[in-house]
């Protein structure tokens, strides 16, 4: 990929690079930004991890950043000199850092954007995107390779978080996918002290919060193209229960219903006001269904933000839902 190499050219000798992720981050997005981060620090570079909300790192990823990368949005400088955007697929999903792209290429400098999200808008000066990759530290390793920089274990753990999340756990795995977990783990990983935090460790209040929150999930046989679609919703007063990356695990479970093609489930973050995360088993473009909602994403795997009660966002994603193209 040609512009994997001009990313490395003006990587290999940038004295000082911002590296955010998408806001929410989840392990795909952070760990791209400090395995990458990691490896520009070894060459030399001054580097800052960050990403627009929330204002520390979510403790189910702290374990990815043993060095402390990491600085809040509040601390990222108005115009970095090198910005570099991972795992986000436009503009507004760097939430109050939206503005540094454009800060960063008024003042001359470059922006490197990689990512793997379908509904890419290419917003860098050099884009390293591919909708093949199943997770955006497959490009991360790749851009570590055309750099020359070595896999230490925790650039390697960083990187095996994001395979790992964003493959389903190697559900969606292909034999490169194994090939990189094997590169990976020889570097060093420790597979369950990475995967626990990030998977498998939830808060007591966890359960009692699942009990609500599945007990209260609809089954609608004839919905999404009469292919299924199973939703529930979380509301904030039990949202406030546990962790954010807590609330963010229960579509992992919808999920699992076998008469279900689509499964959803309404965040709320506000009064009126909910995050929606949507998955597809395989049959239905969910990408397509987000951008008509305001959103975006995967294939299978999307999302977007949504005023209005329960009931009329759920009337406009059936909608939705019933134009999507099938795959
Ligand atoms: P999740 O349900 O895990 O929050 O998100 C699933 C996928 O949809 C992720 O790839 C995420 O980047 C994308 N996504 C979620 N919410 C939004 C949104 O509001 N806008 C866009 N463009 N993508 C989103
Ligand atoms: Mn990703």
């Amino acid at each position: 990929m040609d512009e994997l190499r001009r990313a490395a050219k003006l990587l290999i000798d940038a004295p000082d690079v911002t590296l955010l992720g998408h806001v929410n981050p989840d392990a795909d997005a952070f760990g791209s930004a400090v395995g990458l981060g990691l490896a520009l620090r070894g060459l030399g570079a001054t580097v800052r991890v960050s990403f627009g909300a929330p204002d520390r790192v979510p403790e189910s990823l702290r374990h990815l950043d043993p060095d402390g990368l990491y600085v809040p949005a509040s601390e990222v400088p108005a115009v970095p000199p090198v910005l570099v955007a991972v795992d986000t697929g436009d503009i507004g999903r760097l939430g109050v850092l939206g503005d540094r792209p454009a800060a960063t290429i008024a003042a001359g400098g470059q922006v490197v954007v990689v990512d793997h999200h379908v509904t890419n808008t290419r917003y860098g000066t050099v884009n390293v995107v591919d909708a093949g990759a199943e997770a955006t530290t497959v490009l991360i390793l790749a851009l570590l390779e055309e750099l020359g920089a070595s896999l230490t274990a925790p650039i390697a753990s960083a990187l095996y978080a994001g395979l790992l999340t964003d493959t389903g756990s190697f559900m969606r795995a292909t034999p490169r996918t194994h090939e990189m977990a094997a590169r990976l783990l020889t570097a060093g990983v420790d597979a369950q002290a990475t995967a626990r935090p990030l998977l498998d460790a939830h808060p007591f209040a966890w359960l009692r919060l699942l009990s609500t929150v599945l007990g209260r999930a609809v089954l609608e046989p004839s919905a999404a193209r009469g292919m299924g679609l199973v939703h529930t919703r979380v509301e904030l007063a039990e949202a406030a229960t546990v962790r954010p990356e807590d609330v963010d695990r229960v579509i992992d479970l919808v999920r699992s219903t076998k008469e279900a093609e689509v499964s959803v489930v309404l965040k709320q973050v506000n009064t009126e006001e909910w995050t929606v995360s949507m998955r597809a088993v395989s049959r239905l473009d969910l990408s397509a269904a987000a951008r008509a909602l305001g959103g975006g994403g995967h294939q299978l795997a999307s999302g977007f933000t949504a005023r209005g009660s329960a009931a009329e966002v759920l009337d406009r994603l059936r909608t939705a839902l019933d134009e999507a193209p099938l795959l």
